[in-house]
């Protein structure tokens, strides 16, 4: 069974149909890269998954669990369930200002209560290990680069301990320089086999690390594949002119 199952979700912005029956399906332990031009429906279709944005019909399902099914969202205590298995990472990290690094790990878990203080602690330092800023835990994200805030970002997500894991166009912000950092904490996290679902422009990332690349265009999903066949045959002309561009 799948972990994501997604059928016939539609979203509109007033008379904007920004998302035509998308229909999508994932597996655990599966990367998904998704691509497309601007203003497609990437960021509308990730946000739906979250609950970020309510869709107007089809079924979203997670786990097995429906956050929507034919329309009809589930009760409030089952859509936190189901979006409490999915952590997501913004283009702009949207890191707490005001809070370390340490306590921008530390917080939502916290008001979790499901962990002691000291449990939390030690993953919190796990983490921020893992994702090379240890000596960072006592900084404030003003003091840290792009690149570093959106490692935090990361590790952040992770400390809610999600199957899945959600990255809307995470390097778009980033000097160029320092887009090589983040890629590989998720390179590293693809490694382990995280499920992850990545918006990006990024085409050397999908091709190498995505075992399939969505492409999607219009509010529709135009073709997906494994990457070797998706970037050496794309199948439409949409498809074709999108790589013609971006490659
Ligand atoms: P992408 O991430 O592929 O660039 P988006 O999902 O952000 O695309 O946007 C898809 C379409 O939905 C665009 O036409 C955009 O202008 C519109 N849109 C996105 N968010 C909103 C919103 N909150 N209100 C109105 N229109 C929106
Ligand atoms: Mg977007």
């Amino acid at each position: 069974m799948a972990l994501i199952e997604v059928t016939g979700l539609k979203k509109s912005f007033g008379t904007n149909e920004v998302l035509k029956q998308i229909s999508f399906s994932m597996n655990k332990n599966e990367v998904v890269a998704i691509i497309g031009p601007s203003g497609s429906g990437k960021s509308t279709l990730l946000r739906s998954l979250v609950n970020l944005e309510q869709i107007d019909g089809g079924s979203v399902q997670i786990d097995n669990d429906f956050l929507v099914k034919d329309g009809v969202y589930a009760k409030p205590a089952e859509i936190k369930e189901v979006t409490s298995k999915m952590g997501m990472v913004f283009q702009h990290f949207n890191l707490f200002p005001h809070l370390t690094v340490k306590q921008n790990l530390e917080m939502a878990p916290s008001l979790r209560k499901t962990e002691s203080a000291s449990e939390i602690e030690k993953r919190s330092k796990d983490l921020l290990q893992k994702v090379g800023l240890s000596e960072k835990a006592n900084a404030y994200p003003s003091n840290l680069s792009g690149g570093q805030k959106q490692r935090v970002a990361i590790a952040r997500a992770l400390m809610l301990n999600p199957d899945i894991l959600l990255f809307d166009e995470p390097t778009s912000a980033l000097d160029p320089e320092l887009t090589g950092e983040v890629l590989k904490v998720m390179k590293d996290l693809a490694e382990e086999s995280m499920t992850m679902i990545v918006v990006t422009h990024e085409m050397g990332f999908a091709r190498e690390v995505a075992d399939r690349v969505v492409f999607m265009d219009g509010g529709e999903i135009i073709e997906s594949n494994n990457p070797s066949e998706f970037f050496s045959n794309p199948q439409h002309d949409r498809t074709k002119l999108f790589l013609q561009k971006n490659l």
